[in-house]
């Protein structure tokens, strides 16, 4: 068969919601741009066929950078980062969600680098103090790195970590993915965990009834191919469990990293890796457009090539920051790119339930 029958028998099975390989989905990164965007913003009516895109007020709060892993990528950690080490006290982490409060806010990501000192009893007391002062604050906190950092700290089993906090009151855990490859993560982040550990905390959120999600960090020397081999530790993982609410890919920022040689993604590769993540992850509802690497324009095209949400309107965060991106952005700054991309922009809470439409 030749290249166009290929290309012509995959586009019927896209069009007609049938899965595809991961032979087939390496093969659309040659794809026509705008063909696979359409392709995929088919895909997406067929995953929510609405034309509603959610976004949520929440604020991370990045607790420490001090981290025992010291990844390449990372420019966050306090070895990399020219204000040197810090760690937020209790009360400072509560000030920073009082703050969210008083603007509606509804969600909180605790995030931090894996601290030499930190216990189970120091995430415990975190979550617990949090709860206690802001009840109705939703935890989406913490990350499969952290839970295993937790886990070999105090040396209790991965599934004791996650009901410990649970029982604290964590809701959900994000599922910080980089990229599931252990080739490339040998290679820029070989102090944190492997694939395999992350494949394990999924497996023991999901045996605890908790929700997490995954995403993805493109352009660290990675193929095309190892970019599917990614994509599909994730669908397995949503097959088996159907623990991930969204997913959200982003491009790695080299500034101010180790792997500052490196030549960063181009917004057509965004829009690439958006529009081939909706056609192949079938079992995910949401595919997130990652402005806070991209920017709010290009988060907007992502929103008609198959992405149908856009995330926190994020009151701070540190970890990109430290690449030199600024992450400004308002509610109705959000409702104007969500309006202006043809679509209805809903307020939404961390379980994807429907707050205000404008
Ligand atoms: S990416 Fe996370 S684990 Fe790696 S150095 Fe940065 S804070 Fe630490």
């Amino acid at each position: 068969m030749n290249h166009s029958s290929n290309q012509e028998n995959l586009k019927n099975k896209i069009y007609n919601g049938v899965r595809i390989s991961p032979l087939e989905a390496s093969s659309l990164f040659s794809w026509d741009l705008i063909e696979l965007g359409a392709a995929a913003d088919a895909r997406r009516i067929m995953a929510f066929p609405s034309e509603q895109v959610g976004f949520i007020i929440d604020r991370i709060i990045n607790y420490t950078n001090i981290c025992d892993a010291a990844c390449d990528f990372c420019a966050y950690h306090a070895g990399a980062n020219p204000a040197g080490p810090y760690e937020l006290s209790i009360d400072e982490i509560l000030a920073k969600i009082q703050e969210l409060v008083s603007v509606g806010g509804t969600q909180v990501m605790l995030q931090g680098g894996l601290h030499p000192h930190y216990t189970l009893d120091t995430y415990v007391n975190m979550v617990k103090t949090v709860k206690r002062n802001f009840p109705q604050i939703y935890l989406h906190s913490f990350s499969p790195s952290e839970i295993v950092h937790i886990s070999r700290k105090s040396l209790v089993s991965i599934d004791e970590v996650i009901s410990t906090l649970k029982s604290a009151g964590l809701d959900s855990v994000p599922g910080a993915s980089d990229l599931l490859v252990d080739r490339i993560r040998s290679k820029v982040s070989p102090r944190k965990i492997a694939k395999q550990d992350w494949v394990g905390v999924m497996f023991a959120l999901h045996r605890h009834g908790m929700k997490s999600s995954a995403t993805m960090t493109y352009g660290m020397g990675e193929t095309c191919e190892e970019r599917i081999e990614h994509l599909n530790v994730i669908r397995d993982i949503q097959d088996k469990t159907g623990i991930l609410r969204a997913f959200i890919p982003w491009s790695f920022s080299p500034a101010n990293t180790k792997l500052k040689d490196i030549q960063p993604a181009t917004g057509v590769d965004y829009l690439r890796i958006v529009a081939i993540s909706r056609i192949f992850l079938d079992n995910v509802t949401f595919i997130q457009a990652g402005w806070l690497t991209e920017g709010l324009k290009l988060a907007q095209i992502a929103l008609t090539m198959g992405a149908n949400d856009m995330g926190g309107v994020l009151m701070e965060e540190k970890v990109v920051k430290a690449t030199g991106i600024e992450t400004k952005s308002g509610i109705s700054e959000f409702i104007d790119i969500i309006k202006n991309s043809g679509k209805i922009p809903v307020l939404r809470d961390s379980e994807y339930n429907k707050i205000r439409i404008y």
